[in-house]
């Protein structure tokens, strides 16, 4: 197919131009896709604007957990874990393939920041809390019943531990989704198209100025009620409206990935970090361990990228391996690492709390020329934040006379585009078709990715066979993905595709350079690209993943 992605994009950006929107998103990160999907299941003519990539800001650089919250109703955020846990159980729901459920392991160690007692009441209350909602009720485990189950655990005054159950993601994935979803009941997604200025008229926002970052050609786009779901980059764009003290306290979250048989754990535990007893995890993630986080005041702004320093790891690391004796653990065990930014709810100005006790709470403001800005937030909750987000916009799209009537938020009840089927079910069907000849266990790894949009993928293979062969030898991962995600879900840079769209950049060992130049072979086609800038587009995915690697390894 020539150019298909490139014509999709030139349509979407001409879409733009022309059509006058009822909202016009700014942020595909979780926010903005969820508000986008939200707005568009109610009938509103919608746009969202990302200035990179889908889910390239925060929402691709998180623990990628949905998770009730113990650590929120240790600090006292009642509210926030109660939603939480609902969302939690909503979101399996919705995504069966992208929400599943995880245990975790909370050791408890004599002299430790937590007793068993403390331990045991805090499950206790979460599973009040979490009532219906539960994934499974919490256990309390003694010393000899948790060495039986995490053997490699440290046993020097383990005391016992409980065990609770949270949810995993794929951060990235769940935003593409909520895009793809958004796209599906009609709303224009453009990535790679940055607002640069708001556009007025009578004190009222009536648009914003975009520029397209592959072209650095500008459109306007008309809308009557402008959204600001730029998370880090929430008081810049709110800045383009009215000059106002900064609402954002950015901190920077660090998260490392080893081999997962270096530390040999089997559930997600939970430990408190050596040098300041912060709550940090140790997840499964397929064949690797994601480690974190870390989090520390981020100097700079949202343009000043965050980076993974020595430090960052050391300060993982030291913990895993005091908890871990035997894992034994450098930075040359590292396999992949990133680093976030958290838009936290808080003036840098009066930043006197430590980055952990600064609230994950949201706050939703509106400017005098009716700007709606969203700060703060999680993952877990983004699908109510959204709800309350396009409340907001059908009443000020009321306010200015409009007479239509929008109905409630329906995202709770509709599944995402991979979310009709179990992955087990999509996976057993696709085999009895005979997977297009895929091995068993990549169709089962694939379902659980793509969910009912298995099929998708299955069918490139189906018509061209040479795409059924493995990204990285190491790695399930098909070349069909690579396609997919090119022609169906927006990719067009190298990281896009093996950062986001797949994870081979996490889990291989050379971050995916070492299968840049095929990647960009296979890009090029939708894209247009000649075999020049294919292989210029490799060289410079290949110096910019050493660049970050050569700064922690
Ligand atoms: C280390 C870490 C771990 C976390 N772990 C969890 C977790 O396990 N579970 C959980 O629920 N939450 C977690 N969170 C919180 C969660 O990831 C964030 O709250 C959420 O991703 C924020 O989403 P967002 O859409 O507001 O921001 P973002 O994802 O940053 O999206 C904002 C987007 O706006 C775009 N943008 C900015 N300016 C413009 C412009 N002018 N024009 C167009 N686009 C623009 C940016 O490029 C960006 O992509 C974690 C956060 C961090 C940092």
């Amino acid at each position: 197919m020539a150019a298909a992605a490139l014509d999709a994009r030139r349509t979407a950006l001409a879409a733009l131009a022309a059509e006058p929107f009822d909202v016009l998103v700014i942020g595909g990160g979780i926010n903005g896709a969820g508000i986008a999907r939200d707005a568009a299941l109610r009938g509103l003519r919608t746009a969202l604007v990302e200035q990179g990539d889908l889910a390239s800001g925060t929402s691709s650089r998180s623990s990628k957990l949905i998770h009730g919250g113990l650590r929120y109703l240790a600090q006292g955020h009642v509210r926030l874990g109660l939603a939480a846990c609902r969302e939690r159980a909503r979101l399996r729901r919705l995504a069966p393939h992208l929400v599943r459920p995880q245990r975790f392991v909370y050791p408890v160690y004599a002299g430790g920041p937590v007793s068993k007692v403390k331990l045991g009441l805090g499950l206790f209350a979460y599973d009040l809390l979490a009532g219906w909602w539960s994934v499974a009720r919490h256990r309390l485990l003694s010393a000899a019943a948790i060495h039986e189950a995490e053997p490699t655990l440290r046993t020097d005054g383990l005391r016992g531990a409980g065990c609770y159950w949270d949810a995993q993601t794929d951060d990235a994935r769940l935003v593409l989704e909520t895009a793809l979803a958004a796209a599906c009941e009609g709303a224009v997604v453009a990535s790679y198209a940055g607002v640069t200025a708001l556009v007025r008229s009578g004190g009222r926002l009536t648009g914003a100025r975009v520029v397209d970052r592959l072209s650095g050609e500008t459109i306007e786009v008309g809308a009557a009620v402008v959204v600001n779901a730029a998370g880090p980059w929430v008081d810049r764009v709110a800045a383009l409206d009215e000059p106002a003290a900064p609402r954002l306290r950015l901190t920077k979250g660090v998260h490392v990935l080893v081999r997962r048989d270096r530390i040999g754990h089997r559930d997600a535990i939970v430990l408190h970090a050596r040098r300041d007893r912060r709550v940090m995890f140790v997840i499964p993630w397929g064949e690797v361990s994601l480690i974190g986080t870390t989090d520390t005041d981020h100097v700079g702004g949202p343009d000043t990228p965050p980076v993974v320093e020595p430090d960052d790891v050391a300060y993982l690391l030291e913990t895993v391996n005091h908890y871990f004796p035997d894992a034994r653990l450098d930075a040359s065990h590292v396999v992949s690492a990133f680093a976030g930014l958290r838009p936290l709810v808080a003036p840098p100005v009066s930043a006197t709390a430590a980055p952990s006790d600064v609230s994950r709470e949201e706050e939703i403001f509106v400017s005098k020329s009716g700007l709606i800005s969203l700060a703060g937030g999680k993952l877990t909750t983004y699908r109510l934040v959204a709800a309350e987000v396009v409340d907001r916009v059908v009443a000020a799209i009321r306010r200015a006379g409009d007479p239509r009537r929008f109905g409630r938020s329906r995202t709770g009840e509709i599944p995402l585009p991979g979310g009709s089927a179990e992955p087990a079910h999509v996976a057993a069907e696709a085999l009895a078709r005979d997977g297009h000849g895929m091995p068993p266990a990549v169709v089962e790894y694939l379902a659980g990715r793509y969910g009912s949009r298995l099929g998708e993928v299955l069918g490139l293979v189906g018509v061209e066979r040479s795409l059924a062969a493995p990204i990285s030898a190491a790695l399930p991962d098909p070349r069909a993905e690579v396609v997919a995600a090119v022609e169906r879900e927006w990719a067009v840079t190298l990281e896009d595709v093996l950062r986001r769209r797949t994870q081979v950049a996490l889990h291989d060992e050379t971050s995916g350079a070492a299968v840049a130049g095929e990647v960009a072979q296979l890009m090029a086609p939708a894209l247009g690209w000649s075999t020049d800038v294919a292989r210029a587009a490799a060289d410079a995915y290949v110096a910019d993943v050493q660049r970050d690697r050569r700064r922690w390894r």
